[in-house]
């Protein structure tokens, strides 16, 4: 996470977790610029490594092998990391357009998305043909095709159309593997048949004579079918459809031809290649936008076009930091010449591989080994992260390029800052971000935003009772449009819990120091975040608090309605009932790992996801079963909260804890003693557990302690009604719901709680 000493001052938005920008992290990783804030929008959270995915598919490396975590390297660079795509760029107000959250602005910009399959051309091919690029989802792909492989009778005919590296070297690791998988359920590998396409005479049509004819015999002792001079001009269901017209049928086809630029680049006014490609000159600046950088695929270098490989990419990386690094302190930029030759190291899927460098071919298994020692060291560099060098200038501008009244709110940013009013964020920057938010109106409330006043004014309406609950907290992830999400969710549980109506809410909050442009869009994305999740509640903001501070948080004061007559309340649990819990748990030992870059990043994804599921169609779910005691979980912990429930309840209580749901990760990073600050106060409560000594060996037990952000609701419901309590919470979206133990009679034991293993 961002320092909270340093104010930002500039902002360096990378799209795309490409080879180019991995470096760009790593760089900065190892030389931080204080007061220069880099974000990474990537729509994966883990980014393969194309020189490897060949041998992943074959089998010889593991998921995690093979990608890049970038919610890790982002973290461990101090970069903020939103999972987003993008889909626009706005030159003109500085804005990167994305799919599913605000605009987000930039100072600078680079851009390393790849290249996408140009698939349009071909009839049918987008419907019929898997896309090797982009390589996230066909990793998706390969397994189905695997399943599809395995639920198939006969005969089984796999196309790769494109003959250049990457579509033999897929021939070649895909038929390994399957004959593979088949051999190992008894079946016969026979089955399978390969044919490789290609429109122009030559596979390989970029290497040297040796290395073609080096695959060319592979190939062909591999019984792969090749077509050379054949160009597929359609697609149809199980076909392919040639120039010539000849039907060859087959029952998976896959596409690893020629591929372009993004369709959304051709509305940025950046000018491209004749494939849709981003022209940049030798500095990596676009030709048309000195503040828009490319590199890797995506790139064209107009002085120096080169052939569209990862090692260009990679070695994109570090001049692309360097000049990023120079224009953002307003210092000339660095020319970069990529190297005319380079070492293609192709694999046969069979731990074997050839070299290829302009005019020399050789091949051998050795070669395969040389090639995953240089592969394998290259992932060093991203999964095993060295530590980071210390920050040590006293200048506020920390050397950034600013103008004069910039340079003024810098030193101010970092001087003593008054508290009391004094603190509150300035009304122009407030009253700029708030105007662009869209809360909810309502008819019950009388004085709100759309008529700002000394306070908000709400109705009641005749037999309902109002609920009130407050949640504030620190922000625990460095995406100020997320952490809004998660805050507003979290602050409507306690009226969900209760079974209320959630009406309206006050958002009291705080933004760290440092240019107004900056905290502006801060709040913004954080209330555009907040105001999503309240208005999908049905719950209008009515007002607020903004104030500076060392670290961004947010809370919210809700409110909601209530029949007095259905509350469920924690004192409703009765013996004999079934407890029910709605959410894994685990987010404070997955956030508490994070930092320190031990959670991957797609346990961080599936938590994230988890803490933006709403309590709200749970809760009548539960009611509507004849829940009349509930209870988010949260601070406290799973234990902690559950013991809220049992003693105004007059009962005890068994849990089972191999039923308790918890989040990809949680076991992993809680049993390696990672666990959330608040967990020694939760465990003080251990004295509640009956059976304390037989069940901390359980691997589940840190977890009853752990707190949650955001939680699931625990509740109890009759025994008759629980399966179809669960089944129907289960189809409303609480897929993760299960019966954790049940509510017993008080005993004569002090302990209420029975942990059963
Ligand atoms: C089977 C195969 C094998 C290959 N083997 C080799 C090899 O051995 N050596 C070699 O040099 N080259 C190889 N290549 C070529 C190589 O894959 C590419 O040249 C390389 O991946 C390009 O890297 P990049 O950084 O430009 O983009 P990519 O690696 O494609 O990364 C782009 C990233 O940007 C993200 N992204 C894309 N669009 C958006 C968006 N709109 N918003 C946010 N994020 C976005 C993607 O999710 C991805 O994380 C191979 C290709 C194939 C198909």
């Amino acid at each position: 996470m961002e320092s909270p000493d340093q104010p930002v001052l500039r902002d360096i938005v990378l799209i795309g977790g490409g080879h180019s920008h991995v470096g760009v992290l790593r760089h900065f990783a190892m030389n931080p610029m204080p007061g220069v804030r880099l974000t990474l929008i990537c729509r994966d959270t883990h980014t393969p490594y194309s020189g490897m995915l060949p041998g992943y598919i074959a089998g010889h490396y593991g998921y995690d092998d093979v990608h890049i975590d970038l919610s890790k390297l982002a973290e461990f660079a101090g970069a903020r990391f939103y999972r987003d795509e993008a889909v626009g760029l706005d030159r003109t107000n500085k804005r990167i357009q994305c799919r599913g959250r605000p605009d987000v602005p930039y100072d600078l910009v680079s851009i390393n998305i790849g290249s996408t399959p140009q698939m349009q051309s071909v009839t049918g091919a987008a419907d019929h043909a898997v896309p090797v690029k982009p390589i996230h989802r066909f990793n998706h792909r390969w397994e189905s095709i695997l399943a599809h492989l395995e639920g198939h009778e006969g005969p089984f005919r796999v196309a790769v159309v494109g003959a250049g590296a990457g579509g033999v070297e897929l021939t070649l690791a895909m038929q390994y593997r399957l004959r593979k998988e088949l051999v190992a359920r008894g079946r016969d590998p026979d089955r399978l048949s390969f044919h490789l396409f290609n429109s122009s005479p030559q596979i390989l049509p970029t290497h040297n004579a040796t290395v073609r004819q080096h695959f060319r015999r592979v190939l062909r002792e591999r019984g792969v079918e090749v077509h050379t001079n054949t160009r597929v001009e359609s697609i149809e269901q199980r076909s392919l459809v040639t120039a010539s017209g000849d039907h060859h049928e087959a029952d998976e086809i896959l596409w690893v031809t020629q591929a372009g630029g993004a369709e959304w680049l051709g509305n940025t006014g950046l000018a491209l290649d004749e494939h849709g490609f981003i022209l940049v000159g030798d500095t990596l600046q676009t030709e048309t936008d000195p503040e828009v950088f490319a590199a890797g695929d995506i790139a064209t270098m107009a002085n120096h076009p080169r052939e569209k490989a990862g090692v260009f990419a990679v070695r994109q990386g570090k001049p692309l930091a360097r000049n990023l690094a120079r224009a953002v302190r307003g210092k000339a930029l660095k020319p970069y010449r990529p190297q005319k030759q380079w070492l293609a190291l192709i694999s046969t899927g069979d731990q074997y591989a050839v070299a290829s460098r302009g005019p020399i071919g050789f091949a051998g298994a050795w070669v395969w080994r040389w090639k995953d020692w240089i592969d394998r060291r290259f992932m060093e560099k991203f999964n095993e992260l060295p530590a980071m060098a210390e920050d040590s200038t006293e200048d506020p501008s920390h050397g950034v390029a600013l103008n004069k009244e910039e340079a003024q709110q810098a030193i101010s940013a970092v001087a003593m800052r008054c508290g009391g009013c004094g603190a509150k964020v300035g009304s122009t920057v407030l009253s700029r971000a708030l105007n662009q938010l869209q809360p909810i109106e309502r008819d019950d409330i009388l004085v709100g935003l759309h008529a700002p006043d000394d306070a908000a004014v709400v109705k009641v309406p005749p037999g309902m009772a109002m609920v009130h609950t407050v949640d504030f907290f620190r922000a625990f992830l460095d995406d100020p449009y997320v952490f809004g999400q998660v805050a507003a969710n979290h602050s409507l549980g306690d009226l969900f819990a209760m079974g209320a109506e959630a009406q309206s809410a006050t958002a009291v909050a705080t933004v760290p120091y440092g240019l107004e442009s900056k905290t502006e869009d801060v709040v913004y994305q954080m209330m555009a975040g907040a105001v999503e999740v309240l208005n999908d509640a049905g719950c209008a903001l009515v007002g607020g608090h903004t104030g500076e501070g060392r670290e961004l948080a947010l809370g919210f004061a809700a409110n909601g309605f209530i029949d007095p007559d259905t509350v469920m309340s924690k004192g409703g649990m009765r013996a004999g009932e079934v407890l029910i819990l709605t959410k894994p748990v685990g987010t404070g030992t997955l956030f508490a790992a994070h930092p320190r870059l031990s959670a991957r990043g797609r346990w961080i994804d599936a938590a994230l996801e988890s803490m933006l599921v709403s309590n709200r169609l749970a809760a009548q779910c539960l009611h509507e079963h004849g829940s009349k005691a509930c209870t988010d979980v949260t601070g406290f912990g799973l234990l902690g909260h559950l013991v809220e429930m049992t003693r105004p309840s007059g009962v005890d209580a068994e849990l089972d804890l191999g039923s308790i749901p918890v989040l990809p990760g949680a076991e992993e990073t809680a049993n390696s003693g990672i666990l959330s600050s608040l967990q020694p106060a939760n465990v003080r409560l251990r004295r509640a557990i009956r059976n304390q000594e037989e069940a901390v060996s359980h691997p589940r037990y840190p977890l009853v302690f752990d707190p949650q952000t955001a939680g699931g609701l625990l509740a109890s419901v009759p025994a008759d009604q629980a399966e179809a309590c669960v089944r129907a919470l289960k189809a409303l979206g609480y897929t993760e719901t299960a019966i954790i133990g049940r509510v017993t009679e008080q005993g004569e034991a002090l302990e209420p709680i029975v942990l059963n293993t």
